[in-house]
């Protein structure tokens, strides 16, 4: 409470002194202010509270009509403020005057106001208030909120500006980059693009860069693609054309050799297309598995004998080790085509001592084919790979020229979708053994 206020509020008691509306002004004084208004009539010592009886404030009403005298007399010149505390026991009161504001832990202040009115009449007028506990008046109060909100604002607005700094700026950041990747840009750099501290812009950053280098990935393999059927078609379509052109213009090259060459060519196209209409059919997931219970041992073994005779003349030498028949509970057209295309392989990279070595064991209620070269290997960091389609080590093997890039991929997809399992294991110098296993028939 201003002291301001007690003043001002006993003055415009004073003013209505002799009036009608004392009590109404007082009353007015009570609703804004809550104070309690006494007036003490000096002549006849009687003490008139003005305020009515009901309203609740101050501690006036336990003091004696002496005290209230008492008082009076401490109010020199214009106004006294006192700020006291009264002690019900003893009956008596201990204050102070002060002229600042209601210090803290005060509870009541007094304006104490003496005055003669215009026909004479010797008063006094009190003005008493409670303030708070905490001991503030109105005013520090006012000012205390003021402080508290300015507080808040500029608390609120540097929270916004961390949360937009610490959150909102990496996702911005991110979604560039994001825009950037599907422009095409593979080179994005995800993990400084965050660079957060919240663990899940961190995980959606390496979310993205995963999906950033598997995209890349795919892009390259899309490219390679497009650069080898073109050139695995262009190559026998160009090489027919020609051999065709010269026998048109010289029939004495028709002969038996030229024309097989040109049979071979064709033979290379249809082995390509069929590769390509496979793995779509696998890819589409329209192709049917038929189980059933089969002698794997003796499909492998007749598969290898037809190998050797057609290739014996070549120099190939093939091996087939095994003990008992084995019975496979598995698709037999999958399975054979899964073989075949790990022999055609071994084939075409073993060395040059032209041997490929075929295993079978028995492992966890497993067969296990293992089909062995002593070609040059495969390095480490290609071995995880060499089983996407279209994956093609370019450039490392002597007589690699014409594969698809599509002859693992069918066997990963086969054997995964026989519930069978498939795997390399290769060395630099040392060949490679490319694997599958199938499970036995019960
Ligand atoms: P491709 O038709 O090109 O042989 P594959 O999917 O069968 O396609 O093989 C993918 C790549 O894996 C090949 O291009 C080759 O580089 C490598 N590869 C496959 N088998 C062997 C092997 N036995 N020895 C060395 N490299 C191999």
């Amino acid at each position: 409470m201003c002291i301001n206020v007690l003043k001002s509020s006993a003055a415009e008691v004073t003013k209505r002194i002799e009036t009608r509306d004392l009590y109404n002004v007082a009353q007015e004084l009570y609703d804004e202010h809550s104070c309690q208004i006494y007036l003490l009539d000096h002549s006849t010592k009687n003490l008139i509270r003005l305020t009515p009886e009901d309203t609740a404030g101050g501690c006036l009403d336990d003091f004696s009509i002496n005290m209230f005298i008492d008082l009076a007399a401490t109010a020199d010149g214009d106004a006294a403020v006192m700020q006291f505390t009264y002690d019900n026991e003893k009956k008596a009161y201990e204050g102070q005057k002060f002229t600042a504001l209601a210090p803290s832990g005060t509870h009541n202040v007094v304006c104490i106001k003496n005055a003669v009115s215009d026909k004479g009449y010797e008063f006094t007028v009190f003005v008493n208030t409670v303030v708070s506990s905490g001991g503030t008046s109105l005013t520090a109060l006012r000012v205390m909120t003021l402080s508290v909100s300015l507080i808040m604002i500029a608390g609120a607005w540097a929270l916004g500006f961390y949360i937009s700094k610490a959150v909102a700026k990496p996702i911005i950041k991110l979604n560039g980059a994001a825009q950037a990747l599907g422009r095409g840009s593979f080179d994005t750099d995800f993990s400084t693009a965050a660079n957060a501290s919240y663990d899940e812009i961190e995980e959606l950053a390496s979310t993205l860069q995963k999906a950033q280098s598997d995209l890349a990935q795919t892009d390259t393999m899309r490219r390679e693609l497009i650069a080898n059927v073109s050139h695995d078609l262009r190559t026998p379509l160009t090489l027919m054309s020609g051999y065709l052109e010269m026998m048109r213009d010289f029939p004495t090259e028709i002969t038996d050799e030229n024309l097989e060459i040109i049979r071979d060519e064709c033979e290379r196209l249809s082995s390509l297309v069929a590769d390509m209409i496979e793995i779509s059919k696998y890819e589409a997931g329209n192709v049917p598995i038929v189980y059933e219970n089969f002698d794997l041992t003796a499909e492998i073994d007749s598969a290898i004998k037809a190998y050797s005779l057609m290739l014996e003349h070549h120099g190939y030498k093939l091996y087939f080790e095994h003990n008992d028949d084995i019975w496979a509970c598995a698709d037999k057209k999958m399975t054979m085509q899964a073989f075949y295309n790990l022999l055609n392989n071994a084939l075409t990279y073993t060395g040059d001592d032209k041997t490929v070595w075929i295993y079978q064991r028995l492992c966890d209620g497993f067969v296990r084919i293992e089909v062995t070269d002593s070609g040059e290997g495969i390095e480490k960091d290609k071995l995880h790979l060499i089983f996407e389609r279209y994956y093609r080590i370019s450039g490392s093997h002597k007589r690699a020229a014409h594969g698809t890039g599509l002859g693992l991929s069918i066997v990963s997809r086969v054997i995964t979708a026989m519930g069978g399992r498939y795997g390399v294991r290769s060395a630099i110098g040392h060949g490679s053994t490319f694997w599958f296993e199938l499970p036995i028939s019960k």
